[in-house]
């Protein structure tokens, strides 16, 4: 990682010129919403967002100025004990409060009222960040209404969630609703190059793979997605598919059983086979677009087999697969499914 992303201030924030328009804008017109909802896919900035707003109203140390409209509003440093306080969640008057093993819990918000009904430590105003607040039972999102029903003075209140539509109505029609959008392509890309060091190549594949979420492609990245992608080809057979029309279920049958048994990365391995599949399509068309590009020869070899159909049978078989284990379906029994429907549909 080539530096922090708490050393580049509230414009630090890639593709997300709307959100840090609207919140700039609060700042600078010094009417700031009691509570906001910050709504969008996983690991696209809302929680980083969230903690540069506090900065922005924290910071000890504004270098300097952004002109907004009529108005200025000041850059936070990045670099004070306040602004470091804030990005490692320690600070006093930033609360941020996440799910515990998947659900945020009543106590949490006994707890939150509790701290709530004290003056904040500093002059400055409050910001509690809540993040995922769609996993609040009802419960947990009663006693947080009382908060925003009665909104403490100089506390400012920051929800995140995936869509609006997750949380009580009564929750998200108190709230100012900010949406964040997935970053694009190039954005995304940059920012893996920019901000954690990645070789372009590198940047390019897993952005593709990503859906436009930072997390996401991160998370592919520490899978060691290339090692993985390898062995993944090799073992589905989609590495050299004509070979696999004579190959014994057993061998089918011994791939979906290792898939099995890492539970944690299948979604990203099935992710690695579909944008192998995706390759494969585009490759006769558009090879400079293909992901994994660098193994044109393999990419070559593999697609001179294969027709269209095949390839779209495969990715169903894929999709129809990824939808099963989002259902909580039983994960050997779909993997199986799914192994023998490709040698199946290879054969065809
Ligand atoms: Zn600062």
């Amino acid at each position: 990682m080539s530096h922090s992303p708490a050393m580049q201030g509230f414009d630090g924030i890639a593709g997300q010129q709307l959100p840090l328009r609207i919140l700039r804008h609060f700042i600078s017109s010094g009417s700031i919403p009691h509570a906001m909802l910050f709504t969008g896919i996983e690991g696209i900035g809302k929680r980083t967002l969230a903690r540069r707003f506090a900065m922005a109203l924290h910071c000890g140390a504004p270098q300097s100025t952004i002109e907004e409209g009529p108005h200025e509003v000041t850059r936070p440093c990045g670099r004070c004990r306040t602004c470091h306080q804030i990005a490692a969640g320690t600070h006093p008057d930033t609360i941020e409060i996440g799910p515990r093993k998947g659900m945020l819990r009543i106590d949490q918000i006994r707890n939150l009222l509790g701290v709530l009904a004290m003056k904040p430590f500093g002059m400055g105003r409050r910001v509690v960040i809540l993040t995922d607040a769609q996993t609040m039972n009802q419960e947990a999102g009663n006693a947080l209404l009382k908060v925003l029903e009665e909104p403490p003075a100089d506390t400012i209140l920051i929800l995140t969630a995936a869509q609006r539509t997750d949380l009580l109505p009564t929750i998200s029609s108190r709230c100012r609703h900010i949406r964040f959008s997935p970053l694009n392509f190039d954005e995304l890309s940059a920012l893996l190059e920019r901000e954690h060091g990645m070789a372009a190549e590198q940047a390019r594949a897993l952005a593709q793979l990503a859906d436009g979420s930072v997390t996401r492609a991160l998370r592919l990245s520490e899978a060691g997605w290339r090692q993985r992608r390898d062995w993944m080809l090799r073992a589905s057979g989609l590495d050299r598919p004509q070979l696999l029309k004579a190959r014994p279920a057993t061998v089918s049958l011994a791939f979906s059983a290792r898939l099995a048994q890492c539970k944690e990365s299948i979604e990203n391995d099935l992710e690695l086979l579909k944008g192998w599949i995706r390759d494969l399509g585009i490759w006769p068309y558009a090879p400079g677009y293909a992901m994994n590009g660098q193994c044109d020869e393999l990419l070559a070899g593999a697609r001179s087999g294969l027709s269209e159909n095949q390839l779209s049978a495969l990715w169903e078989a894929l999709e129809h697969a990824q939808k099963c284990i989002a259902a909580n379906g039983n994960l050997r029994l779909t993997l199986d499914v799914m192994a023998l429907q490709m040698t199946e549909i290879l054969a065809a």
